[in-house]
């Protein structure tokens, strides 16, 4: 059977419902997304030598016939070891299994291995790193092995087997170039066809590198045309021109702005006093201050009758912000509404009401609600602005490129642009942030206004139990704990939400004690938060939501589980909820097993000073993949990997500007027009 693009991938040989059902959890459905998930990593096992040709260190796959088959225990754990002796022509070498019993089976038959030669405690040795039956097809050896991150309970080596079934009876008739051919001979790349055969299974590294070439160019590609082009159109974009009332906005405010606040702010007031639709990123740490930045520049924009939208990631953090705002603003005339997939309000002085979804379009659309702050129920179908002067995004990292071109979107109106400010604690180098967001400019905040006095400890499981009692008498002089867990349900090996609060209750019985993740109600939510603004509870068990934004004021103490699943920069948003307003506060990262390379990962936190550093670390250390994270930037892994690449960025900027040259509307390449069309869907257009 020939497997179409368009074919589900539950027709696939070796997939049945249960592990259809594993695949298209992770969004995987059709043959075209399976072809479409590549190797994370290649193990080379290409190199097939004879038993004399072995050499210490070396990693190469290995026939022969395994003789003598000896298997014990050993250890505290009873580890189950197989030691066999493989044979072929030219001699015998020992090789030895740690818990796979299996290998028992293939006593005297011809096997393939794949592994290490190595020299320890257990002598001279072949270490396998796959073995299998000569008679059973060898895809997983002798070859360049593509490694798969897995995918549910599905491991790389059946992935693999799939991914080869695909790639051998695929209609590639359908995998159709789109790339104009002058691009391709001019940039030397391989086709679409070869890239994805190649990149799968290559068979060296040229191949490797060059499909990777292919790929991260033409997404590349696709970003720098989407960049010039929004640059071509917003040059003709008017936004309106913001008169800027100094005195007024100095009662908003009851502190004096840090020299970083100041200069932000008048960097902010220049742009928006300016027909120029703004365009301007400010980064700073958490707790350095942009919320108040953000409140300054909306404050102006809706005195001088233009609406102001402000989306924020999560629905605890939008509704703490429509707090703010309202009480912030409220000497002003100002109406102030919230909008999340479960409420709508209406806020106006100090006060609010709930008002159904329907009166609340209404009042935005009637222009009767001045600021609209929200979750991503912004950018919903049925709800129309009028006249938004700017726009805010809270904790841009959080959000895809795509919800941000919905909403500019749908402020777009003929005769006026709307201003856009963003807010992020997450730093970016520029060329990344280019990438991700459009070609911003950047406002940089690098003090706090308080002194930032975190301790952090990083704590393996022996020393548990004296952390607990520390905290105890902690809690006991009034300090406020958050225990963060990775997950929120039971799992393997890391710690859950759900079944720590039940033992955060038992160990801390004196205290009241509460629970807080992303699928609660939003009421509930709120509440927990609220309790713990108001002192009623004193320890929060939380899943990671509490990361972004929200401020906690009384909160000293945090515990962090399983801290070497997080990314640098999250575990620094997350301590940054400590010491918000200059107390001396306590972080515990525990670590299940500290390795090496975790602790000095971890280590890099203590030393830092602020959050632009650790990024540059975090980077080097995981990958702009894993830093980033493929669902928040929505680009694949191997493009991120691209995007430190700064020589095939200049490229892939070339070309673009080559391809504009020749038509700058893209008709005359209609396959590529309409793959531009489908991913680099640009701001307007
Ligand atoms: P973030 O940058 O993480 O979003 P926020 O804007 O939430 O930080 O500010 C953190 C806290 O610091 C808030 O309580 C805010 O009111 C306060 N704050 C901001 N700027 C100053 C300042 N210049 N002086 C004193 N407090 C400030
Ligand atoms: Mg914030």
């Amino acid at each position: 059977m020939k497997y179409s693009l368009g074919t589900s991938i539950q027709f696939v040989k070796g997939v049945g419902p249960k592990i259809f059902q594993i695949f298209s959890d992770e969004g995987i459905s059709k043959v075209e997304d399976l072809i479409y998930y590549f190797p994370f990593r290649y193990d080379d096992f290409s190199k097939v030598k004879k038993i004399n040709e072995l050499k210490l260190g070396e990693i190469a796959t290995v026939y022969g016939v395994l003789k003598t088959v000896k298997a014990y225990r050993i250890g505290k754990k009873k580890l189950f070891v197989v030691e066999g002796l493989l044979t072929d022509e030219s001699g015998s070498i020992r090789v030895i299994w740690f818990g796979q019993r299996y290998v028992t089976s293939f006593k005297d038959k011809e096997i393939i291995i794949a592994g290490k030669v190595v020299k320890n405690s257990f002598g001279l040795h072949l270490s396998p790193l796959q073995t299998q039956l000569k008679e059973k097809f060898n895809l997983h050896v002798a070859r360049i092995v593509p490694v798969y991150r897995s995918i549910g309970n599905l491991k790389t080596k059946f992935i693999r087997k799939i991914i080869f079934e695909v790639l051998n009876n695929l209609n590639w008739s359908e995998v159709k170039e789109f790339l104009p051919d002058f691009i391709i001979s001019k940039f030397n790349l391989i086709s679409l066809s070869e890239a994805i055969k190649k990149i799968h299974f290559p068979e060296n590294e040229e191949d490797i590198s060059k499909s990777k070439k292919r790929f991260i160019f033409q997404d590349l590609l696709i970003f720098h045309l989407k960049i010039l082009k929004e640059e071509k159109i917003l040059e003709k974009k008017t936004a309106p021109q913001i008169k800027i009332f100094e005195e007024k906005t100095k009662e908003i405010l009851d502190f004096d702005l840090t020299d970083d606040q100041k200069k932000a702010w008048e960097e902010i007031k220049k742009d928006l006093s300016q027909t120029k639709p703004m365009g301007r990123l400010l980064q700073g740490d958490v707790g350095t201050g942009k919320t108040i930045l953000s409140q300054m520049a909306a404050l102006n924009v809706a005195l001088n009758g233009y609406q102001v939208v402000f989306m924020a990631p999560t629905e605890i953090l939008a509704k703490q912000h429509f707090l703010n705002f309202l009480s912030r603003f409220s000497k002003f005339n100002l109406v102030i509404g919230f909008i999340s997939s479960k409420e709508t309000l209406f806020g106006f002085g100090n006060a609010w009401t709930k008002i159904s979804r329907k009166k609340f379009l209404e009042n935005v659309v009637m222009k009767k609600i001045d600021i609209i702050i929200g979750t991503h129920a912004l950018i919903g179908e049925d709800i129309r602005f009028k006249k938004i002067g700017l726009i805010i995004v809270d904790e841009q990292q959080r959000f895809g490129v795509e919800q941000r071109v919905k909403l500019i979107e749908k402020a777009d109106h003929p005769e006026i642009f709307p201003h856009f400010l963003s807010l992020t604690a997450t730093p970016i180098p520029r060329t990344i942030a280019l990438i991700l967001y459009g070609n911003l400019d950047v406002s940089l905040l690098k003090q706090r206004p308080y002194p930032f006095l975190v301790k952090i400890f990083i704590i393996g499981p022996d020393q548990r139990k004296k952390v607990y009692s520390l905290v105890e008498k902690k809690l006991r002089d009034g300090f406020q704990l958050v225990v963060i867990c990775p997950r929120v349900e039971e799992g393997k090996e890391l710690r859950a939400v759900k079944s720590e609060y039940k033992k955060i209750k038992e160990i801390f019985k004196d205290f009241s004690v509460g629970i807080l993740y992303g699928k609660m109600k939003a009421e509930e939510k709120e509440n927990v938060i609220k309790d713990m603004i108001e002192g009623k509870i004193q320890i929060l068990v939380s899943s990671s939501v509490l990361e972004v934004g929200v401020n906690l004021p009384k909160l000293n103490l945090m515990i962090i589980e399983n801290s070497e699943r997080f990314g640098l920069a999250q575990l620094y948003q997350m301590i940054g909820r400590l010491s918000r307003e200059g107390l001396e506060s306590f972080a515990f990262l525990f670590v299940e097993k500290l390795t090496k390379s975790s602790y000095q990962r971890l280590k890099a936190i203590k030393t830092v000073n602020n959050g632009f550093e650790l990024a540059e670390i975090d980077l080097k250390l995981r990958g702009p993949g894993e830093f980033f994270g493929k669902s928040q930037s929505g680009l694949p892994d191997i493009v991120i990997e691209g995007l430190n690449d700064k020589e095939l960025m200049e490229v892939a900027r070339k070309a673009a500007l080559e391809i504009l040259e020749k038509d700058s509307s893209l008709k005359s390449f209609p396959e590529f027009f309409e793959v531009f069309q489908k991913k680099g869907k640009i701001l307007l257009g």
